[in-house]
């Protein structure tokens, strides 16, 4: 049995440890989520919803204990207060999608028969959750699983450990049946297993991509279907029509909040040249105003990444596109905190950046931007599906028709006018190339959740 350590970017101390499940506590976990969903799918649909709904409550009264335990293992600033306005959204929108999406659907009537599918709950769903939004990527799956009749098993990221056994504690406080919701503490190998073993009937894994082939092959051949939603390089296209101030104050904090580890967070914009040299100098302005710091004091508005190996890889990135004759804004030595060899990294905007940069193409997951200049629509969208990725594409701009036009030629999954780095779980959470397959959230997170079974019973002989 092995241990998971969670180390605090804030100072380097030892927030948890934890040993992770054995093999025969897995077996168990396995058998009652087994027996607890046989049960569950037969409960009435609003005892399920009632369940998410206390649930929820749960969650929300731990807000005070949870931000600064949330700040001290992953580095996100206490003042942010938490993810629980959006977790209260998702819930209560996916409580209010549920009779609609777990409806059957009846088709045309026909004479002397009675056909309809039924949405089936697939069984039991496990959920692998990253930690950049422990309590929101997780929430996503782990509710509509519930209320559409699933039992689930949770393995949360060892950077935010302690999420996982705050699930666990809402949950049980909710009052959910035995077994039917689990957090493991598990070995990258464990889950493999389970997966391999058909030990679960659906995966949703929220993370980077590498992490999204190994689930996948993990799971090749056993039939079990998985939700991957991985990686991003989110482009913003600000065109001449844009609200200009609108347009920079959002796309800064799109690119900053969170210290740039959201994974549909602003990571480089392409500006019309009309606009460009007066963009640049407002948004280096905004962003030179961040105080990078301890996340616990209240002045902070700038954390510190949540692993020393991750701002090194921005500290890479960075340090390739300055030496292939990019442009910083910002001087490091401006925010006192900045120091190589720890997670704390000042934000930097570049510019003088073209696709040959890592920058521009690789995820950075941090507190970098690059800006480019560009003459056209057509520029623009070219630059913007110069990616491996496709979570989320933004346009700024005050031609509404115009945003949908292009929008239809962005390889995305979302694609939003004048708005960025948000998620709205009435519509389907979803990417393309090497951002994952499925969805969640929306009708059609349902759908993912569930497996069709048609009734085709002829009446009259
Ligand atoms: P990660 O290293 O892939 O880890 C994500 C989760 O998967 C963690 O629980 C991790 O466990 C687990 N994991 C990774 N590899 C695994 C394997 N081979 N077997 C079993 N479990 C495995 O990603 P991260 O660094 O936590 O998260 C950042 C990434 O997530 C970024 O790329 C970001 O864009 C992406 N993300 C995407 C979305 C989206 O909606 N598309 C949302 C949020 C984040 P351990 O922690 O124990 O290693």
């Amino acid at each position: 049995m092995g241990e998971i350590v969670c180390i605090s970017p804030v100072d380097g101390r030892e927030v948890a440890r934890r040993k992770t499940a054995s093999a025969p506590e897995i077996d168990v976990a396995l058998k009652e989520a087994r027996a607890a969903q046989a049960a569950w799918r037969k409960t009435p649909l609003a005892e399920r919803k009632a369940l998410a709904l206390k649930f929820m409550d749960a969650l929300l009264s731990l807000n005070q204990e949870v931000v600064p335990e949330l700040a001290l293992q992953m580095g996100r600033p206490v003042r942010y207060g938490g993810e629980f306005r959006p977790v209260e959204e998702r819930v209560r929108t996916m409580i209010e999608l549920a009779d609609a999406s777990l409806a059957d659907i009846v088709p045309k009537p026909r004479d002397g028969f009675r056909r309809f599918v039924r949405r089936d709950p697939v069984g039991v769903v496990l959920v692998i959750a990253p930690w950049n939004y422990p309590f929101l990527t997780a929430v996503n799956t782990i509710v509509p699983a519930i209320i559409a009749g699933n039992a689930v098993i949770l393995k949360h990221a060892s950077q935010t450990i302690l999420v996982g056994e705050r699930f666990q504690q809402a949950m049980d406080k909710a009052g959910a049946p035995k077994g039917l919701f689990r957090n493991l503490v598990l070995s990258h190998d464990d889950t493999s297993k389970i997966l391999s073993s058909s030990g679960v009937d659906h995966v949703n894994f929220t993370g980077s991509v590498e992490g999204g082939r190994s689930i996948e092959r993990a799971a090749a051949g056993t039939f079990t279907t998985v939700g991957l939603e991985l990686g991003g390089k989110d482009p913003a296209y600000v065109r001449a029509d844009a609200n200009f101030d609108y347009a920079v104050e959002n796309l800064v904090d799109g690119a900053f909040y969170n210290s740039g580890q959201c994974c549909c967070g602003i990571e480089r914009i392409y500006v019309h040249e009309n606009l460009y040299g007066r963009f640049v100098e407002k948004y280096v302005d905004l962003t030179s105003r961040y105080v990078l710091g301890n996340p616990l004091d209240e002045a902070t508005t700038l954390g510190p990444m949540a692993h020393t190996r991750f701002a090194d890889l921005v500290r890479d990135q960075t340090a390739e596109a300055l030496a292939k004759g990019a442009k910083a804004h910002l001087d490091p030595n401006d925010f006192p905190a900045d120091k190589a060899g720890t997670p704390y990294l000042a934000p930097q905007v570049l510019t003088n950046v073209d696709h040959s940069m890592r920058v521009m193409v690789e995820e950075s997951f941090g507190p970098v931007v690059g800006i480019m200049k560009v003459k056209s629509d057509e520029e623009a969208l070219k630059l913007m599906n110069d990616s491996p990725y496709g979570l989320t594409a933004s346009i700024w701009t005050s031609d509404i028709d115009r945003a949908e036009e292009l929008g239809e030629q962005v390889e995305t999954g979302t694609v939003y006018m004048n708005r960025c780095d948000y998620l709205d779980p009435s519509l389907a959470w979803t990417g393309v190339k090497d951002t994952g397959r499925g969805a969640s959230l929306s009708e059609l997170g349902y759908a993912a959740l569930t497996r069709p079974k048609s009734f085709h019973l002829r009446e009259k002989i």
